[in-house]
């Protein structure tokens, strides 16, 4: 803990004081983060380092897996952090992020290593739909190493539709007033991918050109003759 004693003192003694302006006004005026961002809780994806977001900018959610369990009548942290960043801090970019080397997913592919932590075994239930989608429509003899990529990946894409169960994210896609997006950080290159929902696949954010999105914004309702944009419109 030494460590981090240090750099509590160096952050009160060195950071705040330049940054006490900003820190008030954030309480001031309250938050207004431009995108809530599931993470996994491993402690090398930082959201903030690798957007290099500052205080304020990003509502973010970790858990083991950056896992998104579906809608239920179950009281939740990961639905209560959706919930909130939606509709009070009227957020309208949703970010799922995996990333490589990923603890959950190993987990995943060797459920016998899970014995002695029955919370994380139960917990990754939520990630079975992306085990079966590797185990069934991947070829079989995978090198581990890219098998345990494409269940990473596929597990952001699980939890993206998981995200979708959730009224209030199903209410502001039909609204076209959110976007979703799953991203995948490589550690050891500093890569970041994240999916066109186009293609299905993961693309590098390149600088030149916009992110990639799983989904865009657009008004999408069943019935549009009722809808409250045409209402509106009219
Ligand atoms: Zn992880």
């Amino acid at each position: 803990m030494d460590n981090i004693f240090q750099g509590i003192t160096a952050f009160q003694d060195k950071v705040f004081p330049g940054q006490q302006a900003m820190y008030q006004r954030l309480v001031r005026d309250g938050q207004q983060p431009k995108a809530l961002i599931i993470a996994c809780a491993d402690s090398r994806v930082s959201p903030e380092h690798i957007t290099q977001a500052g205080p304020g900018e990003l509502f973010v959610c970790r858990n083991a897996g950056n896992i998104v369990p579906p809608f239920s009548q179950a009281t939740g942290g990961v639905s209560s952090a959706i919930e909130y960043a939606i509709v009070a801090l009227g957020v309208r970019d949703v970010v799922v992020c995996g990333h490589s080397d990923c603890g959950a997913m190993k987990g995943l592919m060797n459920p016998e290593a899970l014995s002695a932590m029955p919370n994380v075994a139960a917990w990754l239930r939520h990630s079975h739909a992306a085990e079966r989608i590797v185990c069934e429509a991947y070829p079989e003899g995978m090198d581990p190493k890219s098998r345990h990529r494409a269940l990473a990946l596929e597990n952001v894409l699980v939890q993206l539709s998981n995200l979708r169960t959730h009224p209030s994210v199903a209410a502001g896609l039909a609204k076209g007033q959110l976007r979703l997006h799953g991203w995948f950080f490589e550690i050891e290159t500093g890569v970041l991918l994240a999916c066109d929902g186009e293609s299905g696949r993961f693309l590098p954010i390149d600088e030149a050109e916009a992110i990639p999105v799983a989904q865009a914004s657009a008004v999408r309702v069943a019935a549009p003759e009722y809808s409250a944009a045409r209402i509106a419109a009219e």
